[in-house]
């Protein structure tokens, strides 16, 4: 039984009187000495018979792959969900900035409107209080100080249009940034909604592989190798290992010693023959070794 070759899990040697089987799901091919093989499509025997322990374990560790690494892509994409998500931020910022800049314009141009207001009332007060003065000479300070207020005043009006003139650029810049933005949104929420998509597949498929796991565990015979298995599951990956031809652990890559060799040749030949089987470790990192 080599499993480092192309894996047949369908077929499998029999023995049976005299007569050499090779049995699958579909066909069962018969010959005898000296006659070419013949196949007997008719004929459907039960696979599980002729799966070694080994191959049940392996076949669970594939589902528990699958399972292991869908539960690390649902850990890792919701992280990356929201990094694509905060690529947004600068171009939000952006549209934040050019929009306080505007701000910044209008709440400027209320101040001095504000101001050129207060003045014209200091102004009225001034001309009515001026038409009950007295002297020539009261009248003209008066006077002056209108003339100095309307002077401010008229520097206000200048900064009010000086302003003014800053708000379409202003609005302009609003505009790009907001484009941008949008732009950059679309994309963003093209890739989002791709990550929707795999997360709500990985979710799927793992409930699929767990259900799956279920049923190859059962196909287990052995408990002695379901738990040497699970003991080993959280801690070596895979826990599964050939041994290779020169007698190393293919998952640590450490020498055995001829003991251990030994003891996997005969579980392949008590598998080959469908007797049972025992657990034989690596000495080094413990994984379940087969030939
Ligand atoms: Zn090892």
């Amino acid at each position: 039984m080599s499993r480092s070759g192309v894996r047949v899990p369908y077929l499998a040697p029999v023995k049976m009187a005299g007569v050499d089987q090779w049995l699958d799901q579909q066909i069962v091919i018969l010959w005898v000495a000296g006659s070419s093989p013949v196949s007997c499509p008719s004929l459907k025997l039960e696979r599980t018979k002729t799966v070694s322990v080994i191959d049940a374990l392996l076949d669970l560790q594939d589902v528990d792959g699958r399972v292991m690494e869908f539960e690390k892509e649902l850990k890792h994409l919701p992280a990356r969900k929201a990094h694509e998500m905060a690529g947004l931020n600068g171009a939000s910022a952006e549209v934040k900035a050019a929009e306080a800049v505007l701000e910044q314009y209008e709440d400027r141009i209320k101040a001095y409107e504000a101001e050129a207001e207060e003045l014209r009332k200091k102004k009225d007060e001034l001309k009515r209080a001026q038409l009950s003065l007295k002297t020539n000479k009261e009248y003209q300070q008066f006077s002056i100080q209108i003339d100095q207020i309307d002077h401010e005043i008229d520097t206000l009006e200048n900064n009010i249009l000086a302003t003014t003139d800053r708000l379409p650029s202003a609005n302009e810049a609003i505009a790009k940034a907001k484009a941008e933005y949008d732009a950059q949104k679309s994309v963003v929420d093209a890739h989002v909604a791709e990550f929707d998509e795999r997360i709500a597949y990985v979710e799927s498929e793992l409930a699929v592989a767990k259900a799956e796991r279920g049923e190859k565990e059962k196909l287990v015979s052995d408990p002695s190798f379901l738990l040497a298995y699970e003991r080993l599951r959280t801690r070596r990956w895979p826990v599964v290992s050939p041994l290779t031809d020169e007698g190393v652990c293919d998952g640590c890559n450490l020498q055995q010693p001829p003991s251990v060799a030994q003891l996997v040749k005969i579980n392949a030949k008590n598998a080959a023959e469908g007797k049972p089987m025992r657990v034989v470790a690596c000495n080094v990192c413990g994984r379940i070794l087969y030939a």
